[in-house]
């Protein structure tokens, strides 16, 4: 297998590393983002490590992110700063930083974000997941140096139960996605994602994770919805981070689910790292990015950093399948997605779909925000209504004929 590593290996990667904390007195953290903290909790305890969860992304992390950056530093980092801060306040000694693929300053940040902590006083090793370089044999390598696990069995369970949890939450996410705007009582979708958030959390065997999915579907189904609803359907696209986590981008999907909106997000975090860590030669199916590079080719030839070509690609695809609208967010200043934005004027005008575009920063208020979200939303069920009676006519004239 590609990822089996030596010890010999393990040991050379080790010297390249922060050895001064040992193993029994490592605890351990990792930016808060969504709930990617259920299923990595579940690893790493797994492993045997002892952790520190800080508290979810709220206004109190973010002022104290701002406070700490220099501006015109992109939302994401500010935040992740903040949930470094905050672990550490809580005991936590061992930082870990996820870097993936793709070219923004996203790269820059674990030096950054090291240096102004350093400089704030903190005592702490940073170890880099570099998702670039190695892929899995280096994941395994970096959860070694923090764990010392080597009990392969401990492996086999942590990594079994951290991705049948990520795999079940994007599963529930998907289905309140559905659910929600076509319920007959209003917050059954949003109770039965929520319990099942604690019942993926809880559990704890393999067997126990592995029907999780199984299970959330079933459970689904016997909410009451309105399956004859007239529900257009939005493509929420854009970066990564503020596509994944509910407190940046303010809960947008519970605003347009409420709003009678079937929000279809393209980014999972499930799958990311699937295609992240699994063999090349393993994925068999193409790719949500390769699917992405194929649709945007008209607008885009390479790929620029961050979900640029993602946001372009699903855009086109969009409006080629019969999407009724697309909502495009990223944080201020991230350079990758201001470019999509540019071009998403004219893929907008070209390819005939409406696409609203919403900058993310501390300044965005909610009220304009709701505001512009709204306008959008009655366009779009403008545009279906005129859309489906067009179809209708058309119909109609053809029996006539
Ligand atoms: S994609 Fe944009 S927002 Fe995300 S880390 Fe890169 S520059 Fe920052």
């Amino acid at each position: 297998m590609k990822a089996k590593i030596s010890e010999r290996q393990l040991n050379k990667y080790s010297k390249n590393m922060d050895n001064t904390i040992s193993a029994k007195d490592r605890i351990i953290a990792w930016p808060r983002m969504g709930r990617i903290d259920i299923p990595l909790k579940a690893l790493m305890l797994s492993l045997g490590a002892k952790i520190v969860i800080p508290p979810a992304n709220s206004n109190e992390a973010l002022e104290l992110g701002v406070k700490n950056s220099i501006e015109g530093i992109c939302l994401p980092y500010k935040l992740n700063l903040a949930n470094y801060i905050m672990a550490l306040e809580q005991g936590a000694n061992t930082l870990m930083m996820f870097q993936a693929p793709g070219s923004c300053r996203l790269g820059n940040y674990t030096k950054m974000a090291q240096k102004t902590l350093k400089k704030m006083g903190y005592e702490f090793d940073m170890v880099i997941f570099d998702m670039y370089q190695s892929k899995m044999k280096q994941t395994l390598q970096a959860f070694w140096h923090v764990t010392r696990c080597i009990n392969p069995f401990k492996y086999y369970k942590g990594f079994s139960l951290g991705f049948n949890k990520f795999f079940a939450i994007d599963e529930a996410q998907k289905l309140l996605f559905y659910t929600r705007p076509r319920e007959i009582h209003k917050g059954d979708a949003e109770k039965c994602y929520n319990k099942w958030l604690n019942i993926i959390d809880n559990t704890n065997s393999i067997s126990g994770a592995k029907a999780l999915v199984k299970r959330i579907r079933k459970d689904f189904a016997n909410i009451q919805i309105n399956k004859n609803k007239y529900v257009p359907v939005v493509y929420l696209l854009g970066e990564f981070f503020v596509l994944l986590d509910p407190y940046v981008n303010q809960d947008i999907e519970k605003t347009l689910g409420e709003s009678g909106i079937e929000v279809q997000r393209q980014i999972w975090f499930s799958e990311w790292l699937e295609g992240v860590l699994k063999p090349s030669f393993l994925n068999k199916k193409e790719s949500h990015r390769q699917k992405c590079v194929r649709n945007a080719r008209k607008y885009m030839k390479r790929a620029i950093g961050g979900e640029s070509i993602e946001t372009i690609g699903d855009a086109v695809y969009a409006a080629k399948n019969g999407v009724d609208g697309v909502i495009h967010i990223l944080p201020f200043s991230c350079m990758p997605e201001i470019v999509s934005q540019n071009i998403l004027n004219k893929v907008s005008k070209e390819e005939d779909i409406p696409i609203l575009t919403l900058v993310l920063d501390e300044q965005t208020g909610k009220t304009g925000y709701i505001t512009r979200i709204e306008a959008f939303v009655e366009l779009v069920k403008r545009k279906k209504i005129m859309r489906n009676s067009e179809m209708k006519k058309k119909k109609e004239d053809l029996v006539n004929v």
